[in-house]
């Protein structure tokens, strides 16, 4: 057989090299001159850093397999991400936790204090049933902690207050009564030794593989293989002749220092009056590495234009619709299944992105042994 993949980030990596692995043949175009999607990682030439040119990525996951399929094709160095927060003239320690409580407000509180602190003297009890973001908020952290922390930062991120953002967007209990300032619970978390390009290129390093960079995608080459899988973006595939579905871009304003710029790798911006939400120093995420030079990345959000690379998918109550739209259309469209963030229109960590490309591979193979028709979604968006 031979199949076609649309996109040599995570999704499309995986997928064919299982698929290769299963003795198929597979085709692998992408747009982009690099593998690796919105995971590439390259050498900043002035500085030799390894930068991570679409924004950070920390893997973490609890997926065992997921963590031994990474560990197979890269060196993973043991990572914590520790991000800071800048804000009302102080630096602060992210996710709110204990110290973040015991400085912010000037006291010297243990977990329990802190906990009925934050319950009965912060969080504002009147709102029973939040249905906002910022109802959220202020209900499970109170006024000051919402506005040094959440309000001005998710106003940025998603340019809208939010008092118009789902309250499900905010986590239950946004605070750790504790010290710890790990900022992802999972069991396995680590870097890359040699960034995610090189683990990519190593997963496509097979002889079944043949990638085709700078290509772009277009339906009529579907024609000339017996499947296609697809990871760019759902409107994309129909030419968005429904619309555009809505996602919130990036912009990275790159600067470089002597030294060390930071002295840590994310610095969150929470006020408003800073244009910025974060500044990256990307020579943190190779502690391992030693390099004089600095790069440091502004990162800026906004709303995606056509021509821009869309981040993250809104997935508001309009959004929603016109996917549910899309997705009917997917339905009806025969060779092809829609994978990855993109093509599922959804916010996908990479440990997500890995489990849903194998089973995506695992689901093909089964449907092909029991002549099957191949699903148009492994992994429903909606
Ligand atoms: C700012 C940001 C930070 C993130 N940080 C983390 C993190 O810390 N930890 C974590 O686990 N995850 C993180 N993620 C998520 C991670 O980026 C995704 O899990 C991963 O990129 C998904 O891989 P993918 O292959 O599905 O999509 P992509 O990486 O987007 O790959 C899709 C590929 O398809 C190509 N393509 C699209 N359309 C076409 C076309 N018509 N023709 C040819 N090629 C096409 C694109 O060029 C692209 O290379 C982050 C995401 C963002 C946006």
């Amino acid at each position: 057989m031979s199949i076609l993949l649309v996109g040599a980030g995570l999704s499309g990596a995986v997928i064919g090299r299982r698929l290769a692995e299963a003795g198929e043949t597979v085709t692998i175009v992408d747009s982009r001159s690099h593998v690796g999607g919105n995971c590439h990682t390259e050498r900043d030439a002035e500085t030799g850093v390894l930068v991570h040119v679409y924004g950070p990525h920390i893997f973490h996951t609890d997926d065992a397999e997921v963590w031994d399929y990474v560990n197979a094709f890269e060196t993973f160095r043991p990572y914590r991400n520790r991000v800071k927060a800048t804000t009302g003239g102080a630096v602060y320690s992210l996710p709110v936790n204990l110290h973040t409580i015991n400085q912010f407000f000037g006291k010297t509180l243990r977990p329990d204090e802190a906990r009925a602190f934050i319950m009965t003297e912060q969080a504002d009890t009147t709102i029973e049933d939040p249905q906002t973001f910022e109802e959220q908020a202020l209900r499970f952290v109170g006024k000051d902690l919402y506005e040094a922390f959440f309000k001005g930062y998710t106003q940025k991120q998603w340019g809208c207050h939010p008092s118009e953002l789902p309250a499900s967007i905010l986590k239950r209990l946004p605070v750790r009564f504790n010290y710890d300032d790990n900022y992802f619970f999972h069991r396995f978390q680590g870097m890359p030794e040699h960034g995610y390009t090189a683990m990519i290129e190593r997963i496509l390093d097979h002889p079944g593989i043949a990638v085709h960079l700078d290509t772009v995608f277009d339906r009529s080459q579907g024609a000339d293989h017996d499947h296609v899988f697809y990871s760019g973006p759902l409107d994309g595939y129909f030419d968005y002749e429904l619309g555009r579905l809505g996602y919130r871009t990036l912009d990275f304003e790159r600067f470089t220092h002597d030294g060390d710029y930071q002295g840590c790798a994310v610095m969150n911006y929470g006020e408003e009056n800073v244009p910025f939400t974060r500044i990256t120093e990307h020579k943190h995420f190779a502690p391992w590495e030693d390099h004089r030079g600095s790069v440091c990345y502004r990162e800026f959000s906004r709303a995606c234009g056509a021509e821009d690379i869309p981040y993250y998918p809104i997935r508001q109550v309009a959004e929603k619709a016109l996917l549910g739209d899309y997705v009917r259309l997917a339905g009806a469209a025969e060779g092809v299944t829609f994978v990855g963030r993109l093509g599922t229109y959804r916010y996908l960590d990479m440990d997500v992105t890995i489990r849903e490309a194998l089973d995506a591979a695992r689901g093909f193979l089964d449907c092909r042994a029991a002549g099957a028709p191949v699903p148009a979604f492994f992994a429903a968006p909606l």
